[in-house]
């Protein structure tokens, strides 16, 4: 189904940078002036997850194969892109579609890289990107709203609903708030989403430091992680530069770098991670002796759904899921040992699939 994450943030701030690590392509060119990233770019990328490795040795897989992560690079979001300034309307386009927003905040004083404010203060710049996205609401809800309004006092029961939520919105909006903060029954969330918001899209916070602060960040990334607490939001240290480097160095020089940084994991695998968190997914297995490999769905995807995302053969004609927990798993020795101590269960349409599960699906054709 892939799940995209977008990254904004104002330019300069480390977005190319950033993605280039993430992709491990030169495609988003990471260059010193404004509106470099014309086109958004889009790569998937790996998701970490040491649980596949020790799945493939109990399973004992030739290959391992984990889930991807899309992530797509935004043209530079300025002051006014609201109302067309920079990219403006091409910025609002390319962030309605994806699932979940990375805002990158510079956290870092370089001389060399001009700032567009000419000053380094990530609590300010997050203020302006985030007041663009919130004009961007309030100007669709009230292009919209004369036309529904209508259509709820006709009687329209859909109507009506999308009315409640869209003033309930607005008052957040005009009041300087994000359409996320709206609390919206468990019933209305598929109309919540149909709105269509850019502030309702959950959000974390990338804080990038100088180099020398990637391990520990400094004192600017502290308070700008002290204001992502503050919202609720997630927040991850992350230095660009290092990850750029990182990710050009050989698979085994990788290790060593990490280590003189002071670093346990490249700070990707944090982002990412807290991408995967921010989007609400969980994961699951299949395991064999071909393969072990990771897929993604939504947390409380049912067993046929999630078969269907293997395949929709698979969805179609369900029977039953046959599955064991993670750690029985690996404890057990894999599925004849799960089997054998009566860890391995036969679960049906109603079963929700937990984290770590490792799932072989009947089906009929
Ligand atoms: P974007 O406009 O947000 O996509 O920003 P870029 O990724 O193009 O980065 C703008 C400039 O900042 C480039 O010259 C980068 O080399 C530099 N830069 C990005 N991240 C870091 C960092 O962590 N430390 C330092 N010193 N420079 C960085």
């Amino acid at each position: 189904m892939g799940f995209k994450c977008g990254i904004v943030g104002l330019p300069n701030v480390g977005k190319s940078t950033l993605f280039n690590a993430l992709t491990k392509t030169a495609a988003a060119q990471a260059a010193n002036y404004p509106f470099c990233t014309i086109e958004p770019n889009t790569g998937d990328v790996a998701v970490p997850d040491p649980r596949l490795t020790a799945i493939a040795e109990v399973a004992k897989s030739a290959e391992i194969i984990p889930t991807r992560l899309t992530f797509v690079d935004i043209a530079g979001l300025v002051r006014g892109a609201s109302a067309g300034e920079g990219l403006g309307n091409q910025f609002l386009a390319n962030i309605r579609e994806v699932d979940a927003i990375a805002h990158v905040l510079r956290c870092f004083e370089d001389d060399d890289v001009t700032h567009v404010a000419n000053v380094v203060d990530p609590i300010a710049d997050a203020e302006t990107v985030e007041t663009e996205l919130m004009l961007a609401d309030l100007e669709s809800l009230e292009r919209r709203s004369t036309n529904l309004r209508k259509r709820a006092q006709s009687g329209d029961k859909d109507a009506k609903t999308e009315l409640a939520l869209m003033d309930g919105a607005l008052e957040l909006l005009r009041d300087g708030r994000p359409a996320r903060e709206l609390e919206v029954a468990p019933e209305d969330r598929k109309a919540f989403k149909m709105l269509n918001l850019l502030t309702s899209k959950p959000m974390l916070y990338v804080l990038n430091v100088d180099e020398a602060s990637a391990g520990t960040g400094n004192a600017i990334s502290e308070r700008a992680a002290k204001m992502a607490a503050e919202r609720g939001a997630p927040s991850v240290v992350i230095s660009a530069a290092i990850e750029a480097e990182i990710a050009q160095l050989p698979t085994d020089e990788q290790t060593d770098y990490l280590e003189s940084l002071g670093l346990e994991e490249p700070g990707l695998d944090r982002l990412i991670r807290a991408g995967y968190g921010l989007l609400d997914l969980i994961t699951f297995f299949t395991a064999g002796p071909k393969e072990t490999r990771a897929w993604t769905i939504r947390a409380g995807t049912h067993a046929p759904q999630a078969a269907g995302v293997i395949h929709t053969d698979f969805e179609r004609g369900f029977i039953r899921a046959q599955t064991i927990g993670y750690d029985d798993f690996i404890t057990l020795g894999g599925e004849t040992g799960a089997r054998d101590a009566g860890r391995a269960r036969d679960e049906g349409k109603e079963y929700r699939i937990v984290d770590g599960d490792i799932v072989h699906f009947k089906f009929a054709t």
